[in-house]
This record gives C-alpha cells, sequence and structure tokens, in this order.
C-alpha cells in the first residue's frame, strides 16, 4: 500500500501512556491478558457483548487468551516495552493517521454526495484497557467502534494478533480493519447501527444475530468502498494489497474463527458472516464503490 507523504489525521487520541491495563498488575505484563490466568466472568461478559461491534469474534478472543499458544508469548513481549515508552508518531501511529486521514477524505466526498455532512471519528489508540462511553475496552475484544462517543478504538497489539494468530498478514490488512470500523461509524451517522439495534432487542437470539451478520457485512463493504475511492483518489493500491485485504476478511469469517477456537462451525451463532460472505461483500464495495450496492438489509442472499 503506498501511504507515506500522504495527509495525516488530527483525529487521533492517543492514550498509550495513560497506564491501561499495559502496567496493571498480575502478571499479565501486556495488552492480552495471557499466560498463566484464566479468563474471568467479566472477561467473558465482555467478549460477549462486544460479539457484533466488534471485528472479532469473541469465541476467538477467548480461546486466543485462554489457549495461550506460541503466538501469544511474543505478543506480550512486543508489548511491554510499548507501555513502557509510547512511541508517539512511530511508524505504525504514523500510518493509523494516513489510513484514517484518508476515510476522512473518502467519506467527505460521500457524504457530500448525498447533500450531508460528514462527522469525523476519532480514533483512540490504547494499551490494555480503557474507559469508553460503551463500557470498558479492553483489547482482548480486539479493535472495536463506539457510537456512544463516536470513537474506533484499537490496541496496536491486535495486529500482532491479526498477522501471527489469524494469519493475515500486509500493510493493507490492517487498513481494512480501520476502513471496517469506521464503516460502523458511517452507520451510525446513517442512523443504520440505532435501528438494527431497536430490532434486535425484539427479535429471536437467532434473529439478532443475523441481524449483526447484515450489519458487519455493510461495514466490510463500506470498507470495500473506501478501498475503491481511495484508490481512485491516491493510487493507493499496490499489487497484493488486495488479497491482503480479502484474506484477512477471510480469516476473520464466523466460520474461520470458529473452527479454529472450537474445532466446528455454528452458522446461527454467526455476528459477523461467513469467510466467503465477508470476502463477497468488501470486494463489492471495492468494485462498485457505491453505497446503495452495500444494502446488505435487502439483500436475498449474502
Ligand atoms: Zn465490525
Amino acid at each position: 500500500m503506498r501511504w507515506q507523504g500522504e495527509r495525516q489525521s488530527d483525529e487521533v487520541e492517543d492514550r498509550r501512556d495513560d497506564g491501561g491495563g499495559g502496567m496493571g498488575g498480575g502478571g499479565g505484563g501486556g495488552g492480552l491478558p495471557i499466560g498463566g490466568r484464566g479468563i474471568g466472568l467479566g472477561g467473558i461478559a465482555v467478549a460477549l457483548i462486544a460479539s457484533w461491534l466488534l471485528g472479532v469474534n469473541p469465541m476467538t478472543v477467548i480461546g486466543l487468551l485462554s489457549g495461550g499458544g506460541e503466538a501469544a508469548g511474543p505478543v506480550a513481549a512486543q508489548h511491554a516495552p510499548a507501555t513502557a515508552k509510547a512511541p508517539r508518531n512511530d511508524e505504525m501511529t504514523q500510518f493509523v493517521r494516513t489510513v484514517l486521514a484518508s476515510t476522512e477524505d473518502v467519506w467527505a466526498a460521500q457524504f457530500q454526495a448525498q447533500n450531508a455532512q460528514y462527522r469525523k471519528p476519532v480514533l483512540v489508540l490504547f494499551t490494555g484497557q480503557t474507559r469508553t462511553a460503551c463500557g470498558n475496552g479492553e483489547a482482548a475484544m480486539g479493535p472495536f467502534y463506539c457510537p456512544g462517543d463516536s470513537k474506533v478504538y484499537i490496541d496496536l497489539a491486535f495486529y500482532d494478533t491479526l498477522r501471527r494468530q489469524l494469519g493475515a498478514p500486509g500493510d493493507f490488512a490492517q487498513a481494512y480493519v480501520i476502513a471496517h470500523e469506521v464503516g460502523h461509524h458511517v452507520q451510525h451517522l446513517m442512523g443504520i447501527s440505532d435501528k438494527v439495534d431497536q430490532m434486535r432487542g425484539r427479535v429471536s437470539k437467532t434473529q439478532a444475530n443475523a441481524l449483526s451478520v447484515r450489519l458487519e457485512l455493510q461495514a466490510d463493504c463500506f470498507a470495500g468502498i473506501w478501498a475503491h475511492d481511495a484508490n481512485q483518489r491516491r493510487n493507493i493500491l499496490e499489487s497484493g494489497d488486495l488479497e491482503e485485504a480479502l484474506n484477512a476478511a477471510s480469516r476473520i469469517g464466523d466460520d474461520a474463527l470458529q473452527q479454529q477456537s472450537q474445532g466446528r462451525v455454528v452458522p446461527e451463532s454467526f455476528t459477523h458472516g461467513s469467510s466467503a460472505q465477508r470476502v463477497a461483500w468488501f470486494r463489492r464495495g471495492m468494485d462498485s464503490g457505491q453505497i446503495n450496492q452495500c444494502n446488505t438489509f435487502e439483500a436475498k442472499q449474502l
């Protein structure tokens, strides 16, 4: 992905020095509370609550936490120095700022085309855990968007998880994660998430999950629109980039995550969509660049 030298957003709130969970005792040592201790009920509840907002299925989060496999070590190890001395504007921070700025430009233009005004979200960088208008945010939940404060939250250690544990390396995969969360912000601005929230309260668990899937797939489609427009404006795509994003979309499909964490797939419990669906909807946004192509709620077939 070509991004260096492009505009960087100021809408980044850096909480990495705040201590968060990173400095907490108990042998965690880093963002992801892994290692000797198991996950408490609180952790499970948080993961479940988070399930439909987030880019990562809570079962996977729990699987990753309790698994404590070989990949877990380096995540924590890499993380520790970062909390001790948070890099203010290292390359990764610049990358995040640049991708965020790019989403701002794309969505401002998209909204303007509909005679509406885009309100930028704030992107919060944190380590371990942080306060949000949606409750306590934990790194273990993966990146997420909180409509209550219009902020995207990300612990950059997630990118290690994405690369090492979920098998989705590459800068464009990382950009896709941000674009997906910004997609949730766009849904919030459009009133879509509110509507879905109301509907979810009135239907069965299975139906509520199905609504979550449509919401998530639409965020993927919006991420695709960002990729389409950003490339048209600034020619950001390099060879292999599209594959990186599609691979990431596929790796964080519910079926892939469930298979990985519990060894079986339970479609009724899907909250984000299957790998094939996530890839398809990202592609649809990417190929068309049209918001009206992202109406997952009226699609007969996902
Ligand atoms: Zn999401």
